[in-house]
């Protein structure tokens, strides 16, 4: 094994690694045991509180409906109580920024009690709402820096939950974060806005359907996280990683993912104890994780809990993030949750299963088993797929980042172009539909809604389309566009919203028709789909999605194929977007504006990171590097010539033009990268995507070269090969 001082060091602490604690034992503590121990779940809450105030409680939990200030008091105190049994210190609002990072305030529970002494207090006040000094959140012209003021709101639809650490643990509490004018500064907000408008609007299509007694409709949301497993040596060895998430150079392994030996191939037993003792982490807080395999690319895996109502899916999937970083370290490794950590192998997304109901009528993208179970399946189906052919846009630019433009838009899955797989057996079924009008009468092929029953539909993962972005699977919609490092709460806000606008459609167009006639419904719903199918049927594709033949379909049909962030995030503000989002009081004008800023300036600030230590890594690890090769092969050709042999110096000569070359190429991107005079943040971010973005690949192409020519022993930085494979 050859490599520079600093690989040496990283291979052999890999090799000689030994677990930090002590195993895990499962038969002692089973699983069973430990769900859910540290969340002031409702089975705590009726054990800790007065009847009354539970039932209030629940109320306001189950149904939406709005707090009752008057039993805070009692609530903090028994939430007080049981986390200071729970070893709690102190209690934290914890609120979810525009960054799509998770932030936490924390406050002792200790008060001064006026004669020396302290005592453990917690205030219903307290419990609902805080101050963080949240100056340097970014907020988008909303509050100012100067004001920094900005409240955090206790969401009692989401549990609060004991945060351990071996010093002591923390009382979390999730919450909304809300400037004082009422303005949303978080991502909560308009996710908790875009479910209530969902419940509004689904609730009118199935009290048309004759239902009486309807619960809470809630979106409802499972997200299967892909991520990277490295060895710290490795990380720590890395500029790059450490700093951009991503490798910024680095040659292709000679041995990548070609060979598929990785994918749902045993787990390699650090990695398993490593996820073994996050989902025990996962499980104590609540969060039903369930499957855990190796994915496509070497060193990359794949955890999917068990669907939940979206608004917890969120929460939960950011203490799956964290909680997954967080014990990575204790086995020695780093997980990595960018897009795109290794150039030309597979990168990494959130796929974002989706789909809505409740408790009275489940799910309501289950097909069901009678013709009008599938009736009532087939409108909100269709209504998914108005929604998303209308909207396609907004579902680009709700995904869009610096790390996803890695995955979207260049020749990876899934594409920037947004597209529905319905799968064959529905695809025939809308078409029987789209044809077939609203004639009672059967005609072969032809479907009459309501009195038909639909075929089983397949449902089973071989049958699928892995390369669309959005796909219907079985009972619910599957998102796989969205980024590995994404917060879910862009994407749902969107699908939300874009969906109770077209069950609004829908509610109206059956209402005005049926006029509360019953019998009108199956006639009408018939009119109703067709027409929706006649308008949207483009969105439809079941082929490959990475075809090119595909690209030039999708643009003959009219499809929006923004390949970049900078090109999708202006429909965030765009006229359409805003009518849509302030029609359903989930964003106002203001509160877009403010977040399209936000999210371009973010990307400035990523492309920014990499830019600099692209020439930092460039200058003073890679040129180094050639200079001291291409001074050991001159002397050589020296010493050769002297000893009177002929010198081959034809690599010599190709290291001169490669250094040279390189050289250039750093020049380039600082010029690129020092460039002003932007007159706002768009312009930058277009400047950054245009100029700096392709003076980066020009300088990794090089380097990327070098790699392969370069003595081994004077590499510096670990390779692709050192990093996904030695474990
Ligand atoms: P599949 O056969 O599609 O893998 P699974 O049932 O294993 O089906 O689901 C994959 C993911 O989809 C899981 O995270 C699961 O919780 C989620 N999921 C299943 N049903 C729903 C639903 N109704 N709403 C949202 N997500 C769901
Ligand atoms: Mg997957």
């Amino acid at each position: 094994m050859s490599g520079s001082r600093a690989r040496l060091q990283a291979v052999s602490a890999v090799t000689n690694y030994k677990p930090m604690s002590p195993p895990l034992n499962f038969a002692e503590t089973p699983t069973g045991e430990l769900f859910g121990i540290n969340v002031f779940s409702s089975k705590v809450m009726k054990e800790r509180l007065p009847k009354a105030v539970y039932k209030s409680l629940l109320k306001t939990i189950d149904s939406g409906e709005k707090l009752d200030a008057s039993i805070a008091d009692v609530v903090a105190t028994a939430m007080k109580d049981w986390a200071i049994e729970k070893g709690a210190t102190h209690y934290a609002h914890v609120f979810f920024p525009l960054t799509g990072l998770t932030a936490e305030k924390h406050d002792s529970f200790l008060s001064p009690d006026g004669s020396g002494g302290a005592i453990a207090e917690f205030s219903g006040a307290a419990l609902i709402q805080g101050e963080p000094d949240a100056s340097s959140f970014p907020s988008g012209g909303i509050r100012t820096t100067f004001e920094a003021r900005g409240y955090t709101a206790w969401d009692t639809t989401s549990p609060a939950y004991i945060l351990e650490n071996p010093n002591g643990t923390t009382l979390c509490i999730p919450t909304a974060f809300v400037s004082w004018t009422g303005e949303a500064l978080d991502k909560k907000t308009p996710l908790l806005r875009s479910m209530k408008a969902l419940n509004e609007q689904a609730r009118r299509v199935l009290k048309l359907f004759g239902h009486v007694e309807i619960s809470m409709i809630c979106s409802t949301a499972g997200a299967e996280q892909e991520y990277f497993l490295i060895d710290r040596n490795f990380f720590f060895a890395r500029p790059d990683l450490l700093n951009a998430g991503r490798t910024l150079f680095g040659a292709k392994p000679p041995k990548g993912q070609e060979l598929e030996d990785h994918y749902f191939g045993a787990i390699p037993e650090r990695v398993l104890a490593c996820m073994l003792e996050t989902e025990r982490e996962l499980f104590k807080l609540g969060i039903p994780v369930k499957t855990r395999h190796n994915e496509v690319a070497p060193a990359q895996y794949e955890i999917a809990p068990i669907f939940e109502n979206a608004n917890v899916a969120t929460d939960h999937q950011q203490l799956v993030m964290l909680t997954m970083k967080r014990v990575a370290q204790k086995y020695g490794m780093e997980c990595l949750l960018h897009e795109k950590p290794f150039a030309g192998i597979n990168g990494s997304g959130k796929h974002l299963n989706w789909s809505m109901g409740n408790s009275t009528q489940g799910n309501l993208l289950e097909p069901g088993d009678t013709p009008s179970e599938n009736m009532q399946f087939l409108v909100f189906c269709a209504a998914v797929m108005r929604a998303v052919r209308r909207h396609s846009k907004l579902l680009r630019a709700v995904i869009a980042h610096a790390g996803n433009d890695h995955r979207l838009g260049a020749n990876e899955a899934p594409p920037a172009i947004i597209s529905i797989f319905l799968g064959e057996e529905l695809t025939d079924i809308f078409e029987q539909i789209k044809k077939g009008g609203v004639k009672t009468a059967k005609r072969p092929g032809t479907l009459t809604v309501g009195v038909d029953t639909l075929p089983p539909l397949p449902r089973h993962a071989g049958d699928r389309n892995r390369t669309s972005p959005f796909a219907f699977t079985g009972n619910k919609f599957e998102f796989r566009a969205v980024g590995s490092s994404q917060s879910l709460a862009g994407p749902l806000v969107a699908l939300n919203t874009i969906v109770a606008e077209s069950l609004d459609y829908v509610a109206t167009e059956l209402e005005q028709v049926t006029k509360g006639d019953k019998k009108k419904l199956p006639g009408a719903v018939q009119k109703v789909l067709q027409g929706i199918m006649k308008e949207n049927w483009d969105i439809i594709f079941n082929g490959d999605n990475y075809a090119e033949s595909w690209h030039k379909e999708a643009e003959k049909r009219g499809l929006p194929n923004l390949r970049t962030t900078v090109e999708s995030l202006p429909t965030i503000s765009a006229k359409e977007t805003v009518s849509l989002l302030s029609k359903y009081k989930v964003l106002s004008k203001r509160e877009l504006e403010s977040r399209e800023e936000i999210y371009f300036e973010q990307y400035c600030k990523a492309i920014n990171v990499e830019a600099i230590l692209a020439v930092e890594i460039a200058q003073t690890l890679i040129l180094p590097a050639a200079f001291r090769y291409q001074n050991e092969l001159a002397q050589t050709a020296a010493n050769l010539k002297s000893a009177g042999v002929a010198a081959d110096t034809s690599l010599l000569e190709r290291l001169g033009t490669l250094t040279k070359q390189l050289q250039a190429n750093i020049e380039a991107l600082e010029k690129a990268h020092a460039h002003k005079g932007a007159k706002n943040v768009h312009e930058e971010a277009h400047h950054y995507c245009k100029e700096v973005v392709p003076a980066m690949a020009a300088v990794r192409a090089v380097v990327d070269e070098l790699e392969g020519i370069v003595a081994d022993d004077l590499w510096p930085l670990p390779t692709y090969q050192e990093m996904l494979f030695i474990k």
